[in-house]
């Protein structure tokens, strides 16, 4: 179920929620969604999604999470009104060791490794990942996950 995966890394990672003060919400098209995935993977993939959004966001953070139905499939975004990446940098953000220039000069920690990993679990389930933003206004990443059946969620 990958709206309770979700409730639960909202709870871990609730300490840098709150040192925030960020606002957090959870939009699910439906109560219960499930996916085939490795949960312990995908945990990963929203901890470092959701991590990056709370490390970006600035005053008045605000960090959305939703699941919908999409292709028959179920979609899952990450969305942050936080400072965005710049146009010639969005296609970079998935190398290794790679971090903006804006985001080295806000000293912010971490070594580039986040979202490699990330694009590598979901290339390891064959299913796609994109990313939307826009400088100043905030960043949306996307993810698509196979439907699955609750019996062996
Ligand atoms: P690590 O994840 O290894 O702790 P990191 O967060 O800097 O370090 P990634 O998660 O791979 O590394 O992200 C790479 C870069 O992409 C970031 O340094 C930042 O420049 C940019 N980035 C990622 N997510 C966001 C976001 N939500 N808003 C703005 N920039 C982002
Ligand atoms: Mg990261």
């Amino acid at each position: 179920n990958i709206n309770e995966l979700i409730r639960r890394c909202i709870i871990k990672l609730e300490n840098f929620i709150t040192q925030k003060d960020i606002d957090v919400e959870a939009n699910f098209e439906e109560e219960d969604m499930y996916v085939r995935a490795d949960v312990d993977s995908i945990e990963r993939v929203l901890i470092n999604l959701m991590h990056n959004a709370v490390k970006f966001v600035c005053r008045n953070g605000k960090i959305k999470v939703s699941t919908s139905r999409y292709k028959n499939k179920i979609l899952v975004s990450v969305e942050d009104n936080g400072i965005g990446i710049d146009k010639n940098e969005i296609d970079l953000v998935w190398e290794r060791f790679y971090k903006s220039d804006k985001s080295r000069s806000k000293e912010k920690g971490g070594a580039g490794l986040g979202l490699a990993i990330v694009r590598n679990i979901i290339n390891d389930h064959r299913q796609e990942i994109w990313v939307e933003s826009e400088v100043g206004e905030g960043t949306k990443f996307y993810f698509t996950l196979d439907k699955g059946s609750s019996e062996n969620a």
